[in-house]
């Protein structure tokens, strides 16, 4: 524990948007979130996801890379060229399996990427920095 660290979660609380097509997946990361004290909102596709994003402009989006029809990177060009949604960090979700994701990802624009299956213990950490620095 960070002994200098006074956290209100309240204040701290921040909204993300996790698109992920794998239920087991979706549950871990919501849950994790959760425990974080983050208010999460779910999108099983790219399509619906970019939808959530423009109606509800979360603080960060957890984009998984492979997902039905319009995958992840695009996704994450889609957002990226909008005035309306490029300032949203977007974190990848890539398979530890698929080597080359993770410079695919920052080409797509995306501005960090974690590993899955997830490290729970290290996951919101990792997330902070993408979280701190988000607008109000
Ligand atoms: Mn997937």
């Amino acid at each position: 524990m960070n002994r200098s660290s006074k956290r209100d979660r309240s204040s701290s609380a921040k909204t993300v948007l996790v698109i992920e097509d794998n239920p087991v997946n979706m549950k871990l990361v919501r849950t994790v979130l959760q425990i974080g004290g983050h208010q999460v909102i779910e999108a099983m596709d790219a399509e619906t996801g970019i939808q959530m994003t423009n109606e509800l402009m979360p603080d960060l989006i957890l984009m998984d890379i492979q997902l039905p029809g319009m995958d992840g990177l695009e996704a994450t060009r889609v957002l990226k060229k909008s005035d309306d949604t490029r300032h949203i960090p977007v974190v990848a979700l890539t398979s530890y399996a698929m080597h080359g994701d993770e410079k695919k990802a920052q080409e797509a624009g995306c501005d960090g990427y974690i590993c899955k299956p997830i490290d729970t213990r290290t996951f919101l950490g990792v997330l902070e920095k993408f979280l701190s620095s988000a607008a109000d």
